[in-house]
């Protein structure tokens, strides 16, 4: 079977260097935040391009903290899209704000500026564009607008970890920018992890009191605070799998390549391939097909593990139909979710694993037309 991701694959690549770093953890006893988590911000501050960044111990509580650095609260709205992980929507749910949904755009699957505009109203604080399987949102148009408004906008860039927008890093263009190092992502911990980057040292300042029991300074709680402190063993290991992540994007890039040529010879719709000025970093290479449970049995019986991200929007959610959305009011985003279907991919990923994948999808296709 060939598998959706390999992390057995990337451990068996670098433990020897991840095994001392975790032990001279362990030794140290510095197990929650320290040296090395410091490290690693500096670190992950510098590979972004930003001031500074805050490592939390998730990446939903990176997007929750940046939501209340930048104030937001009961009776604000904050605009995103429904085509997301659920996580950016809960996020803004506990800060007590109302989620307001705009669709994607239907190429890039990511906040169509076009329809960002009508969405935003007296009671907008923030606007959260997500960075989609590695790509980033149009953050020029998604800026501009933002500007005009006076709102800031906080990127959700769980998916994006060094992915650019005409030459600038994901979460650098933001007030803030959020990520997550779930094992699956593109930097991931061996185990939770998350954080913001931020060029404000306000916002830093305020995130790095929350994530920490709203300590100002030790027995001082200046603000009702959060645990959402990194551990010092990810800390450890995301420093050293920090070093590997340029390697490893390209390899998803060229894996991502050969996907596109091979799959160019049948009629496989292929979005959201890489827009004009925007670094892809391809956290999920996904395709598009109408008729997507058969293509995906097909692959199964084939050996081809793949994966729905995602097939129910969050505006048609049970936990969200407090919101009041209906089936209808976002069709790019519907039809997406009816369609996409995520093909294995990671850096390990061979080329000879990419042509079995792509010769069982050309097969599969050929039968759909048949049948
Ligand atoms: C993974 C992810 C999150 C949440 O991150 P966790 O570390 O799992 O809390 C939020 N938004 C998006 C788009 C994600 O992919």
């Amino acid at each position: 079977m060939i598998p959706l991701l390999d992390l057995k694959a990337q451990y068996a690549s670098i433990r020897a260097e991840i095994e001392p770093a975790v032990l001279q953890v362990l030794a140290s006893t510095q197990y929650v935040l320290g040296e090395e988590v410091a490290a690693f911000e500096r670190e992950f501050a510098g590979y972004c391009g930003t001031a500074d960044a805050i490592a939390v111990n998730t990446g939903t509580s990176a997007l929750h903290l940046a939501l209340l650095a930048a104030g937001i609260g009961p009776g604000d709205e904050v605009i995103t899209v429904p085509f997301t992980f659920v996580a950016t929507v809960s996020a803004i749910c506990y800060t007590g704000a109302t989620p307001v949904f705009v669709d994607v755009d239907p190429v890039t699957l990511t906040m169509d500026p076009e329809k960002l505009e009508a969405a935003i109203t007296t009671r907008t604080k923030a606007i959260m564009p997500v960075h989609l399987y590695g790509q980033m949102a149009d953050m020029d148009a998604i800026s501009d607008i933002a500007r005009r408004h006076g709102v800031p906008v906080i990127e959700d860039a769980c998916q994006a970890h060094g992915a650019e927008f005409r030459g600038r890093r994901a979460g650098s263009i933001g007030i803030s920018g959020c990520f997550s190092f779930y094992p699956g992502k593109n930097l991931g911990a061996c185990g939770e992890g998350g954080i913001v980057v931020t060029n404000d040292p306000r916002h830093a300042k305020k995130i790095r009191m929350l994530r920490d029991w709203g300590q100002s300074r030790r027995y001082h709680h200046d603000v009702k605070g959060f645990n959402y402190r990194m551990d010092g063993v990810q800390g450890a290991i995301l420093r050293i799998k920090l070093r590997h992540l340029d390697a490893w994007t390209d390899a998803r890039r060229r894996n991502a390549a050969l996907y596109d040529q091979l799959l160019a010879e049948s009629d496989i719709a292929v979005p959201p391939t890489e827009a004009v000025g925007r670094r892809h970093v391809y956290h999920v290479y996904a395709i598009r097909r109408p008729s997507r449970e058969f293509l995906r049995a097909r692959l199964d019986d084939a050996g081809v593990s793949t994966g729905l991200h995602y097939p129910v929007p969050v505006h048609l959610q049970l936990a969200h139909a407090d919101l009041g959305y209906a089936r209808g009011d976002f069709p790019v985003s519907e039809t997406a979710a009816a369609e996409v279907l995520s093909l294995p991919m990671y850096p390990e990923l061979t080329s000879e694993q990419i042509i079995q994948v792509v010769d069982a999808v050309h097969a599969a296709v050929r039968e759909d037309a048949d049948a």
